[in-house]
């Protein structure tokens, strides 16, 4: 091998982000600051209040909030074992005792699960050790083939790494996979229920989850995130009538007004070729008859329909009508649609929805297809679309889900909220242009001389005080390099800093675009820039 080749072979080798993650960069990420911003402000002026949520939390949350059976939690969840690391080898005959005490230690200090099934299984694993660690005390010292006790070594051996292999090493975590989990735990770990009702919560930030990457979908992705939730008071939960009737109309309120709120700010982003569809899906009460009729009516055309929609008639009918197969697009339109078979509650709060938003000038489409698969998702669903985002379209989802706060371990709890990509946001609004990305600098420095630099330095801290952006070069260039230089960059003006500017105190400032070249005091320049920029 040639010394080069060598050479070669010990280069780094060079990273690159996990497929699925990307990085933003300037100058886009000014515009993710911008739509950040407008959410601040705008859900500011509704009442909502910003939460920030652990990027991670206990897998079993996220089974029951999302659901064990979603794609989401079943395949596309990233999780690991939270627990000590570098545990000795309990595979190895002769770092197994180590494994067995730092696990016994673990334990002790709360640093491994305390749960009945955990000490159980450490009992047993501490005395199939214990087992094994007679038997090699009656072995000679090294292992000769043909002692006779030899199988009895490896059968006490492999039982204890048997119940090695049992014992939790730590708690089941997953990187969040959406946010309305988290946000229903925080509201039971945090009392919220004692505030002031509804409380209105959001958080922006980002998303995990193991989908097949490609335009408008990522692993890591961003989403705006809010939820109204609203303790359900006494004599509500009693069921009388007169008083359910009031709840129907509030919470049709709420829903209407959480959806003016989405559709505020993307308004205020200028995002082009919104559209809102909205459904009810009923509740506990109505929806189980309907879905037995469409999977009657599924059956019915089951030879039709393709083998994903024919698994699904037993498995959950409704996922049928998200299907997106051309030839069963036909099929589909003759279901029975579920507005015919809302119960006398979900009609009523349907239909006050619809009037509330009507109210509010919200311009909505009914998508009777427009469905959640989980139990707890009721009555109020809803999607937006947005231009140029060819088959991902939809930025944001929502939902009434009354029941999951309760289904979490808190007490009864409504709640809507929704859930906008941030990524399929962006990306639509640059197809359109309506990106106004702020890019460049207001002001380039140019400066030459010893002297001159320190009336540059000086200059730069005072234009950023007053709120300029401005190059200021690290070290001496010719001006006509300078020059160029602020060009690049895209600056507006060049300040220009020599001998002759220092000792006169008449600093040179140039127009870039046109060329226009001004002399102007120091104690000017603030003044005469602010009527410029
Ligand atoms: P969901 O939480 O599945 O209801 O999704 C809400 C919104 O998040 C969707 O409408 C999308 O805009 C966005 N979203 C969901 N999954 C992804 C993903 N893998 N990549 C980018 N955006 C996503």
């Amino acid at each position: 091998m040639s010394e080069g080749t060598a050479k070669k072979e010990e280069k780094p080798r060079k990273f690159q982000a996990i497929r699925g993650t990307r990085d933003l960069l300037p100058p886009e990420t000014a515009l993710w600051n911008r739509v950040e911003q407008t959410a601040h402000e705008v859900f500011a002026t509704f009442g909502f209040g910003e939460i920030r949520l652990p990027l991670f939390e206990e897998t079993e949350l996220f089974a029951r909030g999302v659901g064990g059976d979603t794609d989401i939690v079943s395949k596309e969840m990233y999780s690991f074992v939270d627990g000590p690391s570098n545990l000795p080898d309990p595979t190895d005959q002769f770092t197994i005792g180590a494994f067995v005490e730092t696990i016994v230690q673990a334990y002790r200090k709360g640093e491994i699960p305390k749960t009945d099934a955990n000490s159980t299984a450490i009992e047993m694993l501490k005395k199939a050790f214990a087992d094994f660690a007679e038997e090699t005390q009656r072995q000679p010292r090294g292992f000769v083939q043909g002692v006779p006790d030899l199988q009895k070594y490896f059968s006490t051996f492999y039982s204890a790494v048997y119940f090695a292999s049992v014992v939790s090493r730590g708690e089941a975590v997953s990187l969040r996979p959406e946010a309305t989990a988290s946000v229903c735990r925080a509201y039971i770990e945090n009392n919220m229920q004692q505030l002031p009702q509804p409380v209105k919560l959001y958080c922006i930030g980002p998303m995990f989850r193991r989908e097949r990457p490609q335009k408008g979908r990522y692993r890591q992705f961003y989403q705006i995130d809010a939820e109204v939730l609203e303790a359900v008071r006494k004599e509500v939960a009693s069921g009388e009538w007169r008083v359910a009737s009031k709840e129907l109309a509030k919470d049709a309120a709420v829903d209407a007004e959480v959806i003016e709120m989405v559709m505020t700010l993307f308004d205020k982003l200028e995002l082009q070729g919104v559209q809102l569809a909205i459904n009810s899906i009923g509740d506990r009460n109505c929806r189980p008859m309907y879905v037995e009729l469409l999977r009657a009516a599924l059956l019915k055309v089951k030879d039709k329909l393709g083998p994903d929609s024919q698994r699904r008639i037993e498995t959950n009918p409704l996922r049928v009508l998200d299907s997106k197969l051309e030839s069963e697009q036909g099929i589909i339109a003759k279901l029975p649609r579920i507005a015919d078979h809302l119960c006398e509650e979900c009609a009523a709060h349907y239909a006050a929805v619809k009037h509330q938003l009507e109210m509010r000038g919200v311009i909505y489409r009914e998508n009777w297809r427009l469905v959640r698969g989980l139990d707890y998702y009721m009555r109020t669903t809803f999607e937006i679309t947005a231009k140029g985002l060819g088959s991902q379209n939809a930025v944001c989802g929502g939902g009434r889900y009354d029941g999951l706060v309760e289904l979490l371990g808190g007490p009864p709890t409504k709640g809507i909220g929704f859930a906008i990509g941030e990524d399929r946001l962006i990306l639509s609004l640059q197809e359109s242009g309506k990106t106004k990305a702020e890019q460049g600098r207001d002001i380039y420095i140019a400066w030459m001389g010893e002297k001159a630099y320190t009336t540059a330095i000086r200059a730069a801290k005072n234009l950023r005080n007053a709120g300029f952006t401005v190059e200021l070069p690290p070290v001496e260039q010719k001006f006509g390099k300078a020059l160029g230089q602020a060009d690049k960059l895209g600056a507006r003006f060049a300040l220009i800093l020599g001998d002759n500017e220092v000792t006169s105190g008449e600093w040179t400032l140039k127009t870039l675009a046109d060329g226009k070249q001004e002399k102007l005091r120091e104690s000017d320049l603030v003044e005469h820039l602010k009527k410029q920029l």
